[in-house]
């Protein structure tokens, strides 16, 4: 039986405007402040450890590149660290995007750091480079640094687009986790070297710096869900066919309003089964939380999320989260637009019951390629009847152009867009497409609240 509106009110989580208080967040333009502060210092800090620091020059470059890869792997670490504050004030996808930009960054001026470093060794010696690739690397923790680096250029290599394409999500994950073994690798140099040597205090913050970003994946990514698996309980109550290739899992588990989950939210989800605990997958809560049940809705698109369609009732679950700033807590004004394409459906379900918008202003817009694929039908007219609410299905082929998605038919079905708020959850494609249509229609930019269901 899936998580009917009727049933949701009885038992459900405090809607989204009392649950604002429960966790601090940050917002991205204050992560980027302080990013940007802590890179100032780190900068002017190499010029106080080169020599003649008012002119570029080599060693100059080298100390700025090496120290700035340093503190940019503290920050990269700190950003997928999934911390509560960061996942819901900036986003999961957002934060993505932010650590595979920095990622690259951080790969560059370590290349830049090895070769600017040996080039001034070999001017200032004036030997080969050959030799001064030698020396270089008998200095303290630099051939344990080197293999560090290698690791790091390869994992830039298999995050490249064309490469990261062809292997499957569980291989390059478990490859990425070698990280960790770089950063190790590399720690004892950054200490030790010309950088930071003779400056203790500098040493002493710069140890804490790399212990905090660790200490917070510690917290959140290992400790934060070994705790909700003992804590809650959760386990697999029963499935529900949604339709081809879809089904809803009911949770049970107990005191889940501790978790503070809201509607618009995903956790990371890892269904300890023999075929199934490796991978923990990100699904979005289907229906409001409540504090017995939580559902989620899967849709079969690879080997995963089919083994997941085949668990049983009793299955135990460990769930890390929730994650995800899609909430109320975003909304700017007063009326809102929710948009889904797909399985995108499933936040926006979640959505459209607890919002707490008058139902007048409040418009569900679902694209779906055919009838047969809308879920949750019986549900959204219920709760569109229940709340005076808009709701709009739109399928079929693209091509047709009743279906189109542009500035002049979204303002058609919503004469007040610019005056509302729009969450967008849906295929990188549609969402694209739909994004351009808005801002036409005079959507700013702030009241544009997207998610993609795509790291
Ligand atoms: C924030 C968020 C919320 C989501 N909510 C839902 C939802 O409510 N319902 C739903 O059906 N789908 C949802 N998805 C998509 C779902 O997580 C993927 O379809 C699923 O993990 C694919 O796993 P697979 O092994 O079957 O597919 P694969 O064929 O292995 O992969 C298909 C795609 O999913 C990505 N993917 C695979 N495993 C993971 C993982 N562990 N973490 C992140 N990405 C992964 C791959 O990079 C690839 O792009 C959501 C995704 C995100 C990012």
């Amino acid at each position: 039986m899936p998580l009917s509106a009727e049933r949701q009110r009885d038992g459900s989580i405090r809607s989204g405007a009392a649950a604002q208080t429960a966790t601090q967040t940050v917002t991205p333009a204050v992560v980027l402040w302080l990013t940007t502060a802590g890179a100032i210092a780190v900068t002017l800090l190499a010029g106080v450890s080169a020599p003649r620091p008012l002119r570029l020059n080599l060693p100059l470059l080298a100390h700025a590149s090496g120290l700035l890869a340093g503190y940019g792997v503290t920050v990269m670490v700190a950003l997928m660290s999934r911390a509560p504050a960061l996942e819901r004030g900036v986003g999961a996808d957002r934060l993505a995007r932010w650590h595979a930009k920095g990622g690259r960054a951080i790969v560059c001026l370590i290349l830049i750091h090895g070769v600017a470093a040996t080039a001034a060794w070999a001017m200032a010696r004036g030997t080969s480079v050959w030799v001064a690739t030698v020396d270089v690397l008998t200095m303290p923790g630099l051939i344990a640094a080197t293999v560090g680096t290698l690791i790091f250029l390869a994992i830039g290599a298999i995050s490249a687009q064309s490469a990261r394409r062809r292997l499957s999500y569980e291989t390059w994950h478990v490859l990425h986790l070698l990280t960790y073994l770089a950063i190790a690798l590399s720690f004892s140099h950054e200490l030790a070297g010309p950088d930071l040597a003779g400056l203790p205090l500098v040493q002493v913050a710069w140890s804490l710096l790399y212990t905090f970003s660790l200490g917070l994946v510690l917290r959140y990514r290992v400790l934060a869900p070994l705790t909700q698996l003992w804590r809650h309980q959760l386990r697999v109550d029963h499935i529900v066919h949604e339709g081809t290739g879809v089904v809803s899992i009911i949770l049970r588990g107990r005191h889940l309003n501790e978790l503070n989950p809201e509607s618009g939210q995903f956790f990371r989800w890892r269904f300890l089964t023999g075929a199934t605990w490796r991978s923990s997958h990100p699904f979005s809560l289907s229906a409001p939380p409540h504090q017995q049940f939580l559902r989620i809705t899967v849709k079969a698109v690879g080997d995963g999320t089919r083994l997941i369609h085949s668990l049983r009732p009793g299955t135990r679950v460990l769930a890390a989260g929730p994650y995800g700033a899609m909430t109320n807590e975003r909304r700017q004004g007063r009326g809102v637009l929710l948009i889904a394409g797909g399985v995108g459906i499933t936040p926006m379900r979640a959505l459209f019951e607890t919002l707490p918008v008058d139902g007048r202003e409040l418009t569900l817009l679902y694209r779906a390629s055919s009838a047969e694929e809308i879920l949750f039908r019986d549900e959204l007219e219920h709760i569109a009847r229940h709340r005076g609410a808009q709701l709009i299905f739109l399928t079929g082929p693209s091509s047709d152009p009743r279906n189109a998605i542009t500035a002049q038919s979204l303002s058609a079905m919503v004469p007040d867009l610019p005056a509302r708020d729009v969450y967008l959850c849906a295929s990188p494609r549609f969402a694209a497409t739909a994004t351009t249509a808005l801002a036409h229609a005079g959507l700013p930019r702030r009241q544009l609240h997207h998610e993609e269901f795509n790291f």
